[in-house]
C-alpha cells in the first residue's frame, strides 16, 4: 500500500512526497489506520521502524490548527528525543499553516517556555519532569488535549518516571486517544498499558 491508501490528508502526503517516503513502513501500516480510527494503540516498535511517523502522522491529522490551544502531548524520555522528534513533526507538517509545535524538557530554560505559553502550541512534546513542573506551576493547560503518545515507554519506566506519567496522565481529559510505543514489553509496560489504555490494540513492528 502506499499513505495514499492510508487515508492520510493531501497536505501530509505532499510533505512525505517531498520527503521521498514512497511507502508506509510496516509499524506505520499497521497503526496508522487504527489510530485515525481514534483506538488506543500499544505499540512495540524500535527506533528506525518509523515509530514516529506510524504516531506522528495521525496527530497532525487530527489536530485543528486554528485552535491555539495544546491538542495532542507526546511524552518522550530524554531532551535529546524530544527535540528530534518535535524536528520530524515539523518536516511531515509544514504544509499546515498555523500549526506550531514545540518541546519542553530539563535544561531548557523554564521562563521562555512558559512565556512561549502565551500562544499555546497544537503539539508539545516533552520530557515527564519538566511537563510535571508545568502542571505543578499552573503554567500548562492541557485541558484541551484529545491524544497522548507515550514514545520510549520502556525508558521512561527505566529512567523512573513512573510518579510523573501518572500525574501527567490524571491530569488530562479522560475522553482521550491514547497512545503507547516501546521497544520491549516488559511487564511493568504492560501494566501501564493496562492502566492507561482503553481497549488497546496491539500492533508490532
Ligand atoms: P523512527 O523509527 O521514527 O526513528 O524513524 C526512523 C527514520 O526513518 C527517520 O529518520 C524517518 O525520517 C525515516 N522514515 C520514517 N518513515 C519512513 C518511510 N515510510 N519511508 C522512508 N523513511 C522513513
Amino acid at each position: 500500500p502506499t499513505f495514499k491508501d492510508l487515508n492520510l490528508h493531501p497536505t501530509l502526503l505532499q510533505s512525505l512526497q517531498e520527503l521521498n517516503y514512497t511507502t508506509p513502513t510496516p509499524i506505520q501500516e499497521s497503526a496508522i489506520p487504527l489510530l485515525l480510527q481514534g483506538q488506543d494503540v500499544a505499540g512495540q516498535a524500535e527506533t528506525g521502524s518509523g515509530k514516529t511517523a506510524a504516531f506522528g502522522l495521525p496527530l497532525l491529522q487530527s489536530i485543528n490548527p486554528e485552535l491555539q490551544q495544546v491538542q495532542a502531548l507526546v511524552i518522550v524520555p530524554t531532551r535529546e528525543l524530544a527535540v528530534q522528534v518535535r524536528q520530524e513533526l515539523k518536516q511531515y507538517g509544514k504544509q499546515i499553516g498555523q500549526l506550531k509545535i514545540s518541546a519542553f524538557y530539563g535544561g531548557h530554560s523554564f521562563s521562555q517556555e512558559r512565556a512561549s505559553l502565551a500562544h499555546p502550541p497544537q503539539l508539545l512534546v516533552g520530557t515527564p519532569g519538566r511537563l510535571t513542573d508545568h502542571l505543578n506551576r499552573r503554567t500548562l493547560d492541557v485541558s484541551q488535549v484529545k491524544q497522548v503518545v507515550l514514545d520510549e515507554a520502556d525508558k521512561l519506566l527505566e529512567m523512573g518516571f513512573e510518579e510523573e506519567l501518572d500525574q501527567i496522565l490524571n491530569n488530562l481529559p479522560r475522553k482521550r486517544q491514547t497512545i503507547l510505543f516501546s521497544a520491549t514489553m516488559p511487564d511493568d509496560v504492560k501494566e501501564l498499558i493496562a492502566n492507561s489504555l482503553k481497549s488497546p490494540q496491539f500492533v508490532k513492528a
